[in-house]
């Protein structure tokens, strides 16, 4: 972008100059369409649910009588099932945008056991019911983190759903925590958190794009119930605390994502982390 403007000298009231500014708004510009997009991909998500319920209320209503109580019950059960998936559509959605809208969280010190816990606790009975075993696998004395409770709460409940959601009956997923050490003094400097499953698998083509918003991997069984919004979400908050979600993944066996945690100091840069969120 190019502004320029006229430089005026105020005792003669004539224009002395020109001053020129440039600016570079490449990075302006790529937000704006991004959020146009964004946009754009969140109607048209809405829309279709929204589209189904209609349709379904109409055909009740127009052509209730000449419909069989079964066929009735069908169109109730559909429409009950997309109600839910636009309330799970709606809930990502303000997620996402409560995330990129606030910039300031206060990290503190996280002891990861507890959450840990209280995801397994959610889990625990629909892992039962879908035959899964669900694996809790922590260090001793596991070192707190810096970090957000309800932001990490919500990384390992979008990771532990998607791993049962993707695993078949007979299956384990496990959530794994322990630190990581330097070599040459032994200091714990990260905790490693995994969420592995033995479901069925990310194929290599779309390990990089599941983190995009609204990629789901087409002709699943459960591409339905999902948003394609959990992994954008994950992604941006493990980013918020100075880190990187990773997979690995082969068709068939299984997947693991993990990301590390800075082991939480007494020290002033550590605190800096709380304001100085992007
Ligand atoms: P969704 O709401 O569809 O689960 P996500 O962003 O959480 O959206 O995930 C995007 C896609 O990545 C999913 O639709 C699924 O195809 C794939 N995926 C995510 N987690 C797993 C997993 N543990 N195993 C296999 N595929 C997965």
């Amino acid at each position: 972008r190019i502004l320029l403007n006229a430089v005026v000298d105020p005792v003669r009231d004539n224009v002395k100059g020109i001053a020129v500014t440039v600016q570079d708004i490449t990075r302006e510009v790529e937000l704006n369409e991004a959020k146009s997009q964004f946009i754009s991909n969140v109607s048209h998500e809405l829309r279709t649910p929204l589209f189904n319920i209609k349709s379904f209320i109409e055909t009740l209503y127009e052509y209730g009588d000449e419909l069989s109580e079964t066929q009735k019950l069908e169109f109730l059960e559909t429409a009950n099932r997309e109600t839910d998936r636009l309330t799970r559509l709606v809930n990502d959605v303000l997620d996402l945008s409560r995330l990129e809208s606030c910039k300031i969280y206060q990290f503190e010190a996280i002891d990861l056991v507890q959450p840990i816990e209280q995801i397994l606790r959610t889990y625990q009975l629909n892992a039962k019911d879908k035959g899964i075993e669900l694996i809790k696998d922590i260090e001793p004395d596991l070192p707190p983190v810096f970090g957000h409770y309800d932001l990490l709460l919500q990384v390992f409940a979008n990771l532990v759903g998607n791993a049962l959601k993707f695993t078949e009956a007979g299956g384990k997923v496990a959530l794994r925590a322990y630190s990581l050490r330097s070599s040459e003094d032994q200091v714990q400097q990260f905790v490693r958190v995994e969420i592995g499953d033995t479901g069925i698998g990310i194929d290599g083509a779309d390990q990089e794009a599941i983190f995009d918003r609204f990629f789901r991997v087409e002709n699943r069984v459960h591409t339905l119930e999902g948003t394609g919004l959990g992994l954008s979400i994950v992604k941006n908050i493990i980013e918020r605390h100075r880190s990187h979600v990773r997979l690995v993944s082969e068709v068939g066996c299984g997947t693991t994502f993990w990301f590390d945690l800075v082991v939480f100091q007494e020290n002033p840069e550590f605190e800096e982390m709380s304001v100085t969120l992007d």
